[in-house]
């Protein structure tokens, strides 16, 4: 099936989870544990995410991706919806996307700070005000969102441009395309800052301003999001900003026009056990919806896997492991400000070279209760699928040797660790 029909924008339906599969060999594995969640009530649709950088560090093209899902989900027998989505991309590199994705994340982060000019930020927070006033109910919570003048003007000042600058690659994107035939996201979570929930609405408002269609937006909330692991910061805090967002995304879509089914998109990078609880109750207290998007983790299944089949497979992964440890500066730059590695704490070469393929598997997987489990093996690894793509067919010849024990990895980790956890049943 296709959701590309004409003049109608994609479903994409209360839950969606955006996963990631750097190599397009997990897709049916992936699809799995979405089958088995649907058997048990939980309703998600899957977005395939890849961004820029990670197709130019494996050197793949959109289509790939494109091809990949369409196999999987026909080798399943997936009947239900699935998107494409063009992970961080801006008017410099949407092109290549274009047609093979129908989900654009559209990424305005640098844009943020670059101040509009005078008099259309002024105009900005008038509209702000006169829509909302200066002290809007919180639909849901009980209490009252502050919007004084000078917080309405310093959003607008700070996030106009991010706003204008997404439009443009909207409408660059609706010009090849048609609209209404993809799902928009925006997204300013690469950023220092969070976004505070009154900066939000400034922010949403000024999306309805340039007329898009936003689906879907991401946030940069508090805390780290480091790429593989746990949230690191306080998640009680993190469930109040969370709650807050969803009645600010309440409130903008019953007066802005904006698509009724806006949701929050949360660029998890995967693995936020600790902030799962939270996001969940308020899903299930609200009956608002989420796009959870993750990291591409299961190149990391696909090393477990390949650890616990042993022979030759283990011996590969340690191999990727030397290598990982001697280019760690050179792999760990491109995501320098989304991982925290304590060098001190990777195990070195002659230690891991006595290690069988369970103590490998056991220091990777992600139970964070396992003695054995390395975090800082674990995010060195996560940015060292390059070694990977420079092994070439000889990596690839491994997934498919020992396919089965692989995807019996990637569909436990996604259906256990993630769904399970963090979306409600309906
Ligand atoms: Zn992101």
């Amino acid at each position: 099936m296709t959701n590309t029909s004409k003049n109608r924008a994609p479903e994409l339906g209360r839950f969606s989870f955006g996963i990631g599969d750097r190599f397009g060999h997990q897709g049916a594995a992936q699809l799995a544990a979405l089958i088995e969640a649907r058997r048990e009530g939980i309703n998600v649709t899957p977005v395939w995410n890849k961004s820029n950088r990670e197709h130019s560090l494996i050197g793949t093209r959109p289509e790939d991706t494109r091809a990949a899902a369409d196999a999987a989900v026909a080798e399943k027998e997936w009947i239900h919806a699935y998107l494409l989505d063009a992970d961080h991309v801006g008017l410099a590199n949407v092109d290549k996307f274009i047609h093979a994705c129908d989900f654009f994340t559209l990424d305005v982060a640098d844009a943020i700070g670059k101040p509009a000019d005078d008099s259309a930020i002024s105009n900005l927070a008038e509209r702000v005000l006169k829509i909302f006033g200066s002290a809007p109910e919180l639909p849901g919570l009980g209490r009252k969102l502050d919007l004084h003048r000078e917080l309405v003007e310093a959003a607008a000042r700070k996030y106009l441009n991010a706003a204008i600058e997404a439009g443009k690659t909207y409408r660059h994107i609706t010009e090849q395309r048609g609209a209404a035939t993809f799902v928009v996201e925006v997204s300013m979570d690469e950023t220092d800052s969070p976004q505070t929930p009154a900066e939000l609405l400034v922010i949403l408002t000024a999306l309805s301003d340039e007329k898009i269609p936003v689906r879907t937006i991401a946030p940069r909330f508090s805390g780290r999001f480091n790429k593989g692991v746990d949230y690191v910061g306080n998640p009680a805090a993190f469930g109040r900003e969370f709650e807050a967002d969803v009645a600010v995304l309440a409130l903008a879509c019953a007066n802005l026009g904006l698509p009724d089914d806006i949701k929050l998109s949360v660029h998890s990078g995967s693995d936020k056990f600790s902030i799962y609880e939270p996001i969940r109750k308020t899903l299930e207290k609200t009956g608002a919806g989420l796009h959870l998007k993750t990291a591409g983790t299961t190149w990391l299944e696909e090393l477990i896997g390949l650890s616990l089949a042993g022979g030759d497979a283990l011996e590969f992964v340690k191999e990727i492991w030397g290598a990982a440890l001697v280019r760690r500066e050179e792999l760990s730059k491109p995501y320098a400000t989304v991982i925290d590695i304590d060098p001190a704490g990777l195990p070195p070469v002659e230690e891991v070279a006595g290690w069988d393929g369970g103590r490998f598997a056991a220091a990777l997987r992600h139970i964070p209760e396992n003695p054995n489990f390395n975090p800082n093996l674990r995010q060195l690894l996560h940015v060292a699928f390059k070694l990977a793509a420079e092994a070439g067919q000889r990596y690839i010849t491994l997934l498919e040797k020992h396919r089965d024990i692989i995807a019996r990895e990637v569909t436990a980790n996604l259906l256990e660790r993630h769904i399970r956890k963090v979306f409600p049943r309906g």
